[in-house]
């Protein structure tokens, strides 16, 4: 993941409905995890031989302490973001904002538009500190160069397109558990499956708002020339108008390439931080991974597996939240005392709706090491794939491949060592130093053999 997918990700109101619309979205990047997701905290160094990925010693110790900072902001943002919905449900804000609504406009829709265009603004400016706090460190630690008036104004747009699209969004949803009260969760899910395909489809679309994009033939043609040769040898039809180049050096630091959308709207994306930067070889691999995500279908198996997940995770949220009602309606909706015999009637209020995205971002929470570990696993198929499409390409497949692990998390500052359990439960792809450490291994024509995926 990187920056701008993480703003995608973070004003995609299907990833708050469902917390599971990150997997087809981040299966998709070759860069280390990123902040403040999914980064571990240091175990101490093992003085193990050989190690893979490795940084000089003052690199190390700034990799060690960033980490430390974005494992605590992730976890403090996550565990921030449910219990603010519950203080809020506990304060009884959602109703002082639903009659403010209903004071404001006499149309059923334009209150619900207004309630959650409320609801999103109030989070968004909840997160706020946190995100900033997140910023500040990544400027200090030199990943950042993002000067604060354009963070905010990144925030700013975000906030702007959650409210366009998400506050829509929802209000299909809130008219969904009002018109089928028992069954409104089957109904949801019916609903979110085209709206997750076309928010991968539709990707490409928003990144423009957030950064510029070149030709990657502009620039670079020696290196388009050479991606063309792996687009060959991998049969994925990507051509070179369809290969662009991210400008993203006016942000950041790090490194990264990946693809995005869906058919027409299919592209390779090379920041400009990593062409020219690192070896052209080294790029060749990181799109022979992406090519791989393709190519294995990871997106559409990610759609399915989301599709599944889903299915539970509603279904579970449905039962949670009208248990919620039961148990906390009295003082949290202010509903009339018949209404909470069954809790369908409360839950229909638009505060009751709160009650149930409070129950579905616990549930995103718990299943994150369910969509991690599928996710790590599409990760190390694509690692396996990238390694085997350079080859014969690229002089040494093994070395290349190892060099930009170690490029990758030397430009992240990507620690070593991460806590094991902090990559079960975080990480959605494989650490560096597990990636590194298999790509130095791994050389299947050594021994007259080949790879996984090619027979050549
Ligand atoms: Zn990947």
């Amino acid at each position: 993941m990187k920056i701008g997918r993480r703003w995608l990700l973070a004003m995609c109101p299907v990833a708050l409905v469902a917390g599971f619309a990150s997997l087809p979205l981040n299966a998709q990047t070759v860069a280390p995890s990123s902040p403040p997701a999914a980064i571990a905290i240091a175990a101490p160094a093992q003085s193990a031989p050989q190690q893979a990925y490795t940084l000089p010693p003052e690199k190390l110790a700034k990799a060690i302490a960033l980490s430390r900072i974005r494992i605590t902001l992730g976890i403090a943002g996550a565990v921030w973001g449910i219990v603010f919905l519950w203080l809020l449900l506990a304060a009884r804000a959602w109703v002082a904002i639903e009659r403010w609504t209903q004071r404001i406009s006499g149309r059923r829709w334009v209150q619900g538009l207004e309630f959650f265009a409320a609801f999103f603004l109030v989070t968004a400016l909840a997160g706020l500190p946190l995100d900033a706090t997140a910023h500040h460190f990544e400027r200090a630690y030199g990943i950042s160069v993002q000067a604060w008036g354009s963070w905010l104004g990144d925030q700013a747009k975000a906030l702007g397109l959650t409210l366009l699209v998400g506050a829509p969004i929802l209000l299909l949803f809130h008219w969904i558990v009002r018109r089928w009260p028992r069954r409104y969760w089957l109904a949801a899910w019916v609903v979110t499956l085209p709206i997750l395909a076309f928010s991968i489809f539709l990707e490409p679309l928003f990144e423009p708002i957030f950064f510029h994009f070149e030709p990657l033939q502009k620039n670079h043609a020696a290196l388009v020339s050479e991606l063309e040769k792996v687009a060959a040898r991998t049969g994925t039809n990507i051509p070179p108008s369809r290969m662009v180049l991210m400008k993203a050096s006016v942000k950041t630091n790090g490194l990264n390439a990946y693809v995005s959308g869906l058919g027409a709207t299919k592209r390779i994306v090379v920041w400009d931080t990593t062409a020219g930067r690192i070896p052209d070889d080294e790029v060749l691999f990181i799109f022979g991974h992406e090519s791989g995500h393709y190519v294995l279908h990871h997106i559409a198996k990610g759609f399915v597996g989301s599709a599944v997940g889903l299915l539970f995770v509603y279904w579970a949220c449905a039962a949670f939240a009208a248990w919620l009602v039961k148990r906390f309606g009295a003082r949290w909706i202010d509903p009339k005392p018949e209404d909470l015999i069954h809790a369908e009637p409360a839950l229909a209020s638009r505060t009751g709706f709160v009650v149930l995205l409070f129950a579905i971002s616990i549930a995103g929470f718990l299943t994150e090491p369910v969509v991690n570990a599928v996710s790590r696993h599409f990760e190390h198929q694509a690692d396996v794939y990238g390694q085997e499409a350079i080859h014969g390409i690229v002089a040494d497949p093994e070395k290349t491949a190892v060099a930009a692990f170690n490029d990758l998390g030397a430009a992240w500052l990507e620690d070593p060592h991460p806590n094991p359990f902090l990559v079960f439960w975080l990480y959605d792809h494989p650490s560096i130093q597990q990636r590194a450490g298999f790509a130095a291994h791994y050389d299947p024509w050594a021994i007259g053999g080949h790879g996984e995926f090619f027979k050549r």
